[in-house]
């Protein structure tokens, strides 16, 4: 506990101190690093929505287009913040070290098949949705791809989302794409183009490994240089090239 209590004190406060914000084109979106690592304290829109204001009022339209064609967009996760992005990354690193008896390099290969390092998690900027239709009875995960493929609960939502996501600035970010690294396809995850795209540029303008070097949480010690420019390289930049 204490050790979190201090972390949670001088990573916020020390960031803050230590690292300018990122000052891009006059006129152009700023976002600070902390803002970019879901350390600082965003305004949120919609009460269970939760997303930056434009990415929520693009979402209401995009729910109501489809609410019209009998599909109920739910939000399954919308924003996350780092601390919890790290109770995420910490709770599965002891299950598959402690419980399965993986090697640490080996539960990090399998935290990041789905899960993010955190401060590297698009859900940290509020403009990224998991979503699923409310309206088909299903049980067990909802956030498997089978259930949004042929026979699934969610196939006809996700043939909606495919023909009209985009009109609303929402795209798809893991695709199918047989070549594409990094994180598995997650038919449920889309991101606000508008916001996202910025954030990105803005994010891959940060020194990364850096950053993530000076982090401390269960695991970290094992990332190596190496490491993390492949996790760079795969997971936050082999997406959706309409994101880029
Ligand atoms: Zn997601």
């Amino acid at each position: 506990m204490k050790r979190r209590t201090f972390i949670k004190t001088t990573s916020v406060s020390g960031l803050a101190c230590t690292i300018p914000p990122i000052f891009t084109r006059f006129n152009d979106p700023v976002f600070t690093t902390s803002e970019l690592m879901g350390k600082a304290d965003i305004d949120l829109f919609g009460e269970g929505i939760n997303l930056r204001k434009d990415a929520y009022e693009a979402f209401i339209k995009m729910k109501k287009a489809a609410y019209s064609h009998g599909f109920d967009i739910k939000m399954v996760s919308s924003f996350r913040d780092y601390y919890r992005q790290l109770g995420i990354w910490e709770r599965k690193y002891l299950r598959f070290t402690d419980e399965d008896g993986l090697s640490p390099l080996d539960a990090i290969e399998k935290i990041i098949e789905y899960s993010t390092i955190p401060g590297t998690s698009r859900h940290h900027w509020g403009t990224d949705i998991d979503i699923i239709d409310g309206y088909p009875k299903s049980s067990g995960d909802v956030l498997v791809p089978e259930k949004f493929e042929s026979g699934g609960p969610y196939e006809g939502l996700k043939l909606w989302l495919d023909e009209n996501s985009e009109k609303y600035g929402f795209y798809l970010v893991y695709t199918k794409e047989p070549k594409r690294r990094g994180f598995k396809y997650e038919p449920w995850h889309y991101s606000y183009a508008p916001i996202s795209i910025p954030m990105l540029s803005a994010y891959r303008k940060l020194n990364i490994v850096h950053l993530l070097r000076e982090e401390d949480f269960l695991g970290c010690e094992h990332f190596t240089l190496g490491f993390l420019k492949t996790y760079i390289q795969d997971n936050i930049l082999d997406i959706n090239p309409a994101l880029l």
